[in-house]
């Protein structure tokens, strides 16, 4: 496989899907949040320095057909902020201003093509009535597989390189994140710098974790997260559970959990995990004792009992004190940490206290020598409030890749460069 490190760019254009799929304000269209942008900056850099010439494309929201609402054009002044030059823009990436625009663009110049969503082959999921019989839907997406092969040939054409660093859509068998590839030779096509960074953080927690290895996961529901938990029982040395799915783990071991959170059908699953850790050796930590209100609300009446003891009409909505010292005892005696999910509903600040104790735990380790890993909407944003984004070893940029490539599963746009 190449390495974008060991490739020279000069001369030579290379069509780059990054992930530009950022959030938007509703009424200015300006662009809320650049870290996505900024995560596809050394690959950008690494191409147009060598003297080659950089064509990018991307996907922004779920349009249905062309959308302006969902024009990459906002992304253009970021772009041109960090790049410090400047960035042409083609309006639709497959008109005749894409292919002329690609094919007049000269080493170190950058073009961005419109999203790439505006075409539904890009997805390859067919529109069809709800009424369609099976025949009918089968037939529709065997067309729509031919018009996705279609339109990544055509992309492809635009390039003699293609370079996928789109690591938050690397799980989708997208015409630009895993099609395309076929359209290039084994040695013109290689992931970038943000995707590289991705696989290199969960590989060492997957393959080669220091010992002890601790996974805190949290989160509101056991069923989303069961099989990263069920691939991580083979791996850890410690496995912490908070948040709301404890809840369906303490009523599987008969506890009293009032009206706290619980998956009344997921308590088989809890019981599975809870054998699956004995017969591993693996230690799974439960909290203790949690933080219970009466409401979900910030102005909720709360008081603090064991985990399993919560009075009717009440609900656990944070980890107590003791909990917390618990956690933080067996994660800064940690070598490596992998985090995933609050440990309660931390968007109110009443029921954050688990969580940011959890957050500065981890920084801890890692000032200690440990390798932590944070993936997940909701832990990334724990660590970005609490200023600690710096002082962990990696956060993760994709949350739904990362959960599904450390549950063990094949990503088809990692799958499309590297083989297996
Ligand atoms: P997830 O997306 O699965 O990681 O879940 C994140 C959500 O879980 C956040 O919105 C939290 O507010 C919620 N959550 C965490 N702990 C609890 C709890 N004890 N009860 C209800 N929701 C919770």
């Amino acid at each position: 496989m190449k390495m974008i490190q060991d490739f020279n760019f000069k001369g030579r254009k290379a069509i780059v899907r990054v992930d530009f799929n950022v959030p938007l304000d509703k009424k200015t269209f300006v662009v809320t949040d650049d870290t996505r942008i900024k995560g596809a900056l050394l690959t950008i850099k690494k191409i147009i320095g060598d003297g080659g010439s950089c064509i990018l494309m991307s996907h922004l929201g779920r349009p249905e057909g062309r959308m302006e609402k969902y024009s990459l054009k906002p992304v253009l002044p970021v772009l041109e902020k960090y790049l410090g030059m400047q960035v042409l823009f083609a309006d639709d990436c497959l008109g005749d201003s894409a292919v002329s625009m690609s094919a007049a663009l000269k080493p170190g110049e950058v073009l961005l093509l419109e999203n790439v969503r505006f075409y539904p082959e890009e997805e390859g999921k067919p529109v069809l009535p709800e009424t369609a019989t099976d025949e009918e839907k089968k037939a529709a997406k065997a067309a729509m597989k031919v018009k996705q092969k279609e339109l990544a040939k055509k992309l492809a054409a635009y390039a003699e390189i293609y370079v996928n660093d789109a690591f938050g859509t690397a799980h989708r068998a997208h015409g630009t994140t895993a099609v395309i590839a076929d359209f290039f030779p084994e040695d013109k096509r290689m992931f970038g710098y943000l995707i590289n960074s991705e696989l290199a953080a969960m590989d060492k927690v997957l393959k080669s974790a220091g010992r002890p290895f601790t996974a805190v996961m949290g989160g509101a529901k056991v069923s989303d997260k069961i099989l990263i938990i069920d691939n991580l029982l083979d791996r850890v040395d410690n496995l912490i559970i908070g948040g709301g799915m404890t809840y369906t783990f303490i009523k599987a071991m008969g506890g009293k959990i009032g009206n706290s959170l619980c998956e009344t059908d997921k308590l088989d699953v809890a019981k599975a995990v809870l054998d699956k850790a004995k017969a591993k050796g693996v230690n799974l930590l439960l909290p203790v004792d949690g933080l219970n209100a009466d409401k979900f609300e910030a102005d909720a009446d709360t008081y603090v009992s064991a985990i399993d003891d919560v009075k009717d009409g009440w609900m656990g909505l944070d980890i107590g004190e003791k909990s917390i010292k618990l956690f933080e005892e067996v994660i800064l005696k940690s070598k490596t940490v992998l985090w995933n999910g609050p440990m309660g509903v931390f968007e109110i600040e009443k029921f954050a206290k688990g969580t940011t104790a959890i957050a500065r735990a981890v920084a801890k380790a890692t000032e200690n020598g440990a390798f932590t890993l944070i993936g997940g909407g909701d832990s990334v944003a724990a660590i970005n409030k609490n200023g600690l984004a710096d002082k962990v070893s990696y956060v993760s940029t994709g949350g739904g890749a990362m959960l599904e490539y450390m549950e063990g599963k094949k990503l088809p746009g990692i799958v499309a460069i590297r083989g297996e």
